[in-house]
């Protein structure tokens, strides 16, 4: 049961020390109840307060983990409706699903693009998570050798759907240990899905027709002993799916209905590829926890990668790259010197030019939190001084015979400290857009 502010008030140490961040208890606790705070901030809270309040905060949505250690898929765990109120935590699992009533050996081959498809962006690289294996067949055998290729051939984690309870427990066990999906129990299976599920140790997908149903079979799942569950709820439209998982995650974290606090399930379809990626979309953006695919489309998965990868990212915690010193090309003693921040987009705009430009160079990247080039400045991170000691502590200067530096068009006014902290440099001002910095290093390297 969810704690108010002013209960949790009274169990914390009340000495408004701010250590925890917050300049008062009370504020912390506020923050506590409206889960944007984490109560292990505060270094003088009791036992008694650690438990009743960790037991109180407890995730409203269960976090289930599926497929083997070295590909698990962690979903759920979210503590909030709006990303902007505090992160998203789990971005949501994309599963292709592949049927067993379709030749294996054509099967084969989408199941390799599914394993090999990665796509890196601003140094992460996004893939596909998880298989799903449809028993269409409604056969035993075929469903095996369906789940025995997606396994054999991927390492990743599965989600087996199947009406037929001797299909299920053959496929799980020849994925002892593998943690796959189950899909799934039913009001009128639940005793029979729910044993499975407890002999394998394997999560296990809530499937009902109407909220009520569903609220009912997790509170009987429950009941028998199931703690990883994954609800999936039809719906005929998008718009309805939108309004079905809206209202499960909001009961989840705003009422703490524990029957919705599970992760969600979707699944998508269709032959329009504009409708499919607005569909899907809508359901990144509201609360899917795994969006199951019908097929491996390329076209399909671009945009969702780069949407799921921008929804997904902690607004509080900018993407970074590591600061050092980069070469890019294979510059020498004489190649030009630049610096940057370490904000990833940046790192990877600034880092693309200077490789499309051709000019071999140095790039120095300067630690500023994740911040870019102007707010980098505007927040004192980005400084001639850090810049100077940045290239300092890196031994540049004894690597190459060059001492000039190039520095980003929009903060000019760092050139004087640089070349106060850096004698016998000069600092060239560069271009204030990246998509000039191509043709000015071309200029550069022909003077
Ligand atoms: Fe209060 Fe603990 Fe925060 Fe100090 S650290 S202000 S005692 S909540």
């Amino acid at each position: 049961m969810a704690l108010t502010g002013l209960q949790i008030f009274k169990l914390l140490p009340k000495t408004n020390c701010g250590e925890c961040g917050i300049p008062t208890c009370m504020a912390f606790a506020m923050k506590l109840a409206a889960k944007s705070a984490d109560l292990a901030a505060c270094p003088y809270a009791s036992d008694a307060a650690k438990t009743t309040i960790g037991a109180a905060s407890k995730p409203p949505v269960r976090l289930v983990k599926i497929g083997p250690a070295d590909h698990e898929v962690l979903v759920g765990n979210e503590t909030v409706l709006f990303r902007h109120e505090k992160t998203f935590v789990h971005p949501t699992a994309f599963a292709v699903a592949f049927s067993d009533a379709e030749p294996l050996t054509e099967t084969c081959h989408e199941i390799a693009k599914v394993r090999d498809y990665c796509l890196e962006r601003v140094g992460e690289k996004l893939e596909l998570n998880l298989l799903l294996c449809d028993n269409q067949s409604e056969e035993v055998a075929p469903f095996v050798e369906l789940v025995k290729t997606a396994a054999g051939a991927t390492g990743k984690g599965l989600i087996l759907r199947s009406s037929n309870p001797a299909a299920l427990e053959a496929a799980l066990g020849v994925l002892d240990g593998q943690r796959p999906l189950i899909h799934a129990a039913t009001p009128e299976n639940a005793e029979q899905l729910a044993a499975l599920a407890l002999k394998y140790n394997a999560p296990l997908v809530a499937h009902a027709d109407t909220l009520d149903a569903l609220a009912a079979l997790t509170t009987k799942l429950a009941g028998l002993g199931v703690k990883d569950m994954v609800l999936d709820l039809p719906s005929s439209n998008p718009a309805a799916a939108m309004q079905y998982n809206t209202v499960i995650r909001k009961m989840a974290l705003k009422s703490t209905f524990e029957p919705f606090g599970y992760p969600i399930i979707n699944f998508l379809g269709g032959d329009d590829l504009p409708s499919m990626v607005a569909d899907a979309s809508t359901l990144i953006c509201k609360y899917a926890s795994i969006l199951v695919l019908d097929r491996m489309d390329l076209q399909l998965l671009l945009p969702l990668m780069m949407l799921r990868q921008n929804v997904y990212t902690d607004p509080q915690k900018p993407v970074q790259v590591e600061p050092k010193v980069y070469a890019i090309g294979e510059p020498g003693t004489d190649s030009p010197v630049l610096t940057t921040t370490n904000f990833s987009l940046t790192y990877f705009l600034v880092s693309g030019e200077i490789e499309n430009s051709g000019v071999p160079a140095h790039l120095v990247v300067v630690e500023t939190e994740g911040m870019s080039v102007l707010t980098g400045w505007a927040a004192g991170k980005f400084t001639g001084a850090k810049v100077a000691a940045a290239i300092k502590a890196s031994g540049l200067e004894g690597q190459i015979k060059s001492r000039k530096l190039i520095i980003p068009g929009y903060v000019a006014q760092i050139s004087g400290e640089i070349e106060e902290g850096l004698p016998g440099w000069e600092v060239l001002v560069g271009p204030g857009e990246v998509i000039d910095l191509g043709p000015y290093l071309k200029k550069q390297v022909s003077l």
